[in-house]
């Protein structure tokens, strides 16, 4: 069963907030990509393989607060 993370479908969803995600300068050209897939990527691009830094789902879950039991 594939158990999506919160905040997908959010203004959080991108590569940018992905822990994956590393961005830089190289040989005095700006790169950013994805250090888990090794491929070139952009901030604003969304995938399900997302998996939010943990400053991001700190952040998440103040804004979704988890629901409480009776609720
Ligand atoms: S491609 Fe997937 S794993 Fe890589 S940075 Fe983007 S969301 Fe994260």
């Amino acid at each position: 069963m594939n158990v999506l993370q919160p905040g997908f479908g959010t203004r959080f969803h991108c590569c940018a907030s992905c822990r994956h995600f590393s961005s830089g300068r190289e040989e005095g050209k700006i790169f950013s990509r994805c250090s888990r897939l090794g491929y070139e990527t952009k901030a604003k691009y969304q995938f399900n393989c997302w998996d939010p830094k943990e400053k991001v789902k700190r952040k998440i879950s103040g804004v979704f607060p988890a629901r409480k039991e009776g609720e």
